[in-house]
């Protein structure tokens, strides 16, 4: 895998675009990853609806658990799945809409300068192993291509968002994971 800065490209991950991206506004370098845990329905994995809702494909004929989503704008740069797959939809110098109303050590509007990523989970299962090598691959080569990430810059929705947002959950090993990068 590499970053093509040039392009905002994870190479290595399969390129689906979402229309639900714009541009960052000018001159705001990325300085943060936000690390999401989404599967649907909530619990089922393997599916396409996560994709379908990135890309703009999720219709209203869905299970009823889901029909509310149809018409959501919402993307992430990239989608981990359950499998280690990757997939990006937003090319990394675009701004993706993936946070919401948030902010990080008071600075709000975090899509302008961060990166979501999206683990295919739930906030309860545990995450894959292969997926916690990918998120560790993927978090080393950002950090590299995109000074302004460090380490302590790479945190999950729940930091962000600690009122409306718990994911990626309780069963996320951060101290696996900022351990991983450490080293
Ligand atoms: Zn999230």
């Amino acid at each position: 895998m590499k970053v093509d800065v040039a392009r905002g490209r994870l190479r290595g991950a399969a390129f689906r675009p979402s229309p639900f991206r714009d541009r960052r506004p000018a001159g705001v370098p990325i300085s943060l990853v936000v690390v999401h845990g989404i599967s649907l329905p909530p619990g089922r994995f393997g599916g396409t609806a996560v994709e379908g809702l990135f890309r703009g494909r999720f219709l209203a004929r869905q299970p009823p658990d889901l029909a509310d989503l149809a018409g959501v704008r919402v993307s992430a740069h990239l989608f981990i799945r359950r499998d280690g797959r990757l997939v990006q939809f937003v090319a990394f110098h675009q701004r993706a809409w993936h946070a919401g109303v948030s902010s990080f050590q008071g600075r709000p509007g975090c899509n302008d300068y961060s990166i979501g990523i999206e683990l295919e989970g739930t906030d309860s299962v545990p995450y894959t192993e292969i997926q916690y090598e990918r998120l560790i691959s993927v978090s080393r080569l950002l950090m590299r291509a995109y000074p302004a990430v460090s380490a302590d810059r790479i945190v999950g929705h729940c930091d962000i968002a600690p009122s409306r947002k718990t994911d990626p959950g309780a069963v996320f090993e951060w101290g696996r994971f900022r351990h991983a990068l450490a080293v």
